[in-house]
């Protein structure tokens, strides 16, 4: 189908993290057609699962793929047999860094040359998100690919917000603060835009508490501030990256433990976090059930509220107060007793949770001045829209 015909007919979306990559395709009014997960790409034991718009099952399978190349052509292979077929239009992908690019684009020699040269800011994700873009290149040929960046809503954040007191020399060299989960931030102001546009003009805070957690203060509909700051490491607590941490700690460990980058980059994404303070799982949800019978899963889960209250002051701090407060993604939909929790002692800002409407999960769970809401996120369909709305 040529990219003119393209509205939301049949818009396949990429989210492709270091061993997995999500998709969906969606088809005429933002209805889902198909969500799919390849997962344990270079690992043994990989699967491929995929479920239709009413959420039943309609592919189950073990399948080892070797790298990413391999799981993108098994999966191109799958759409085109499936019932959606021919019609994929155009492709969006998640893209956790666009450096200076600061609105979703569709991809080109010159994109590609500039996200190659991007990969030492996101060396986690871009490295494999590059690798999907070229493997859907070759399998789906003369369809349109877009690139829609993590980075990019929070473009017009002040110099303030993003200068780190470091020498000018990495400044210039493009060490700021860009902050990331854009994609996430952006669908849930426009979805609070529908339901409350009044508030939606005003100082929100959004926490996005998932795997992966931040938040980001929005004034007007802009983000002015957000917990990550150069790279998805910074901030919050989260399962297994440590958020924000002294600098001093990373020099010490250089010092003591004689770490070259790759093993500091292990221990700082993938040993600390929910995970190292607990010593058994990285995952929100294991904890909360442990946490009677083990200490340090109690710890993990009071450390990770008290970092979240401390940063939400932070950010009300930036924005001069607080109207909105939106918790979304995994934990922040999920877990009524990390919203209480988080929020415990924060009435002297107008932040006051009604308990009940908490344990049922919203859309509105305040009974004080500020409005704090729990909304669904849906970064894919944000994908979508962006496709869409450029070709
Ligand atoms: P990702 O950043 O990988 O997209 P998600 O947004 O899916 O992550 O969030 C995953 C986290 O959400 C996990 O820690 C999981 O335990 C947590 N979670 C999901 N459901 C619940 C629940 N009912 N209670 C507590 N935590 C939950």
């Amino acid at each position: 189908m040529p990219a003119s015909e393209c509205t939301m007919a049949n818009i396949l979306t990429i989210n492709s993290g270091s061993s997995s990559i999500k998709l969906s395709v969606y088809g005429a009014g933002e209805r889902l057609l198909i969500k799919g997960l390849l997962e344990r790409i270079g690992l043994p034991e990989g699967a491929f699962s995929a479920w239709d718009s009413e959420g039943a099952l309609i592919r189950n399978g073990r399948l080892s793929f070797p790298d990413h190349a391999a799981a993108l052509s098994e999966l191109t292979g799958w759409l085109r047999n499936s019932p959606v077929g021919n019609g994929i239009c155009a492709v969006g992908h998640r893209v956790v860094h666009g450096g200076r690019i600061t609105a979703p684009q569709k991809i080109d020699a010159a994109m590609m040359d500039s996200l190659r040269a991007l990969k030492p800011f996101a060396a986690e994700h871009l490295p494999h998100e590059i690798k999907a873009i070229e493997a859907l290149e070759s399998s789906l040929p003369g369809v349109a690919q877009v690139a829609c960046f993590d980075t990019s809503f929070h473009t017009n954040m002040p110099e303030v917000a993003r200068t780190f007191a470091i020498p000018e020399e990495f400044r210039r060299a493009g060490v700021v603060r860009y902050g990331f989960h854009g994609l996430s931030y952006e669908y849930i102001m426009e979805e609070l835009g529908k339901t409350d546009p009044e508030r939606a003009k005003g100082r929100v805070v959004i926490a996005h508490l998932g795997n992966g957690s931040s938040m980001c203060a929005v004034l007007n509909g802009m983000s002015i501030e957000t917990t990550m700051g150069f790279t998805p490491l910074g901030g919050l607590v989260m399962s297994t990256r440590t958020g924000d941490l002294d600098p001093g700690i990373i020099v010490y460990m250089l010092k003591t433990k004689k770490y070259g980058a790759d093993e500091l980059n292990e221990v700082l994404n993938r040993a600390s976090g929910l995970k190292a303070i607990s010593g058994i799982s990285s995952d929100m949800a294991d904890l909360l059930r442990e946490e009677n019978r083990s200490a340090k899963a109690a710890l993990a889960i009071n450390v990770y509220c008290y970092q979240a209250r401390k940063f939400l002051g932070a950010l009300a701090g930036a924005l001069g107060g607080i109207d909105t407060l939106v918790f979304t993604a995994g934990i922040g939909e999920n877990s009524p007793q990390v919203r209480e929790r988080i929020l415990e002692g924060m009435g002297f800002m107008g932040l006051e949770v009604d308990s009940e409407k908490n344990l049922l999960g919203g859309p509105v769970i305040s009974k004080g001045p500020v409005a704090i809401r729990v909304m669904k996120t849906n970064e894919e369909l944000m994908i979508a829209r962006h496709t869409a709305r450029l070709l």
